[in-house]
């Protein structure tokens, strides 16, 4: 396998509701580099609280995740946010683009350190938006796009840190097949580069093209 990106062993959260929810039941998985993921399970399965420990949004009641080789279990809530800034990326299904800004201007707004300067910035966005096939795109506003180059432009904005990991909650909820399509051809070719894809699904044209699938039920986590 090739170098670890995710490793979560025995992976437990717990939430102290009333009645108590185990929403992860011991849940051990390694996701290599470029390796490209999928998950999938009912609702209320376990799927979004599984990416929001992968992305370092929420913390694991017991249990060990390594990310990149880091230990994150026992970092501090400081050190984890910076870890996740400089390491994750997140894609949505809604695109969370503001329609008053151009495109290029979404995609500098993920820049939250503000070490570079302004043009720093806009070149890296540009370069981002290269990158997902937008170049042609950069000043327009976002409602003068289709959807799938709304998410391609969310996309760039989640590569602007250079992430090693991409975690996706169903994007592609809101697109056609056609739409589906190009932005499944964008994250193979992400993939090539060595970004590695996890994604959350519904859609089976979305599993079939990851190269490996998983599925949660009941917060337990079953290999297909
Ligand atoms: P999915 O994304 O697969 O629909 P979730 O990860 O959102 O599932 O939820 C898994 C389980 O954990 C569900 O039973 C849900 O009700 C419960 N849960 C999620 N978040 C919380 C929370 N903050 N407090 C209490 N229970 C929660
Ligand atoms: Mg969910």
């Amino acid at each position: 396998m090739p170098e670890p990106v995710i490793e979560l062993d025995g992976i437990c959260r717990d939430f102290p509701s009333q009645p108590p929810v185990r929403a992860l039941d011991t849940v051990s998985l390694r996701v290599g580099r470029g390796d490209y993921l999928a998950i999938i399970g009912p609702s209320g399965s376990g799927k979004s609280t599984l990416l929001n420990v992968l992305g370092l949004l929420d913390r694991p009641t017991s249990g060990g995740y390594r990310l990149d080789g880091i230990d994150t279990t026992t970092m501090r809530d400081g050190a984890r946010t910076r870890l996740r800034g400089d390491r994750i990326g997140f894609v949505f299904q809604s695109f969370h683009l503001l329609s008053h800004r151009s495109v290029v201007e979404n995609v500098m707004l993920a820049e939250i350190y503000g070490r570079q300067s302004r043009k720093g910035r806009r070149e890296r966005a540009l370069a981002a938006l290269e990158r997902v096939g937008l170049a042609h795109r950069t000043e327009f506003p976002p409602d003068r796009l289709s959807g799938g180059e709304r998410q391609r432009a969310a996309i760039a904005r989640a590569l602007l840190g250079e992430p090693s990991l991409l975690l996706c909650d169903e994007p592609t909820g809101n697109l056609d097949s056609r739409n589906t399509e190009a932005v499944l051809d964008l994250f193979d070719e992400l993939r090539e580069q060595g970004l590695t894809i996890v994604v959350i699904t519904h859609e089976q044209e979305v599993s079939a093209r990851a190269g490996r699938r998983v599925r949660i039920t009941d917060g337990a986590l079953t290999e297909l």
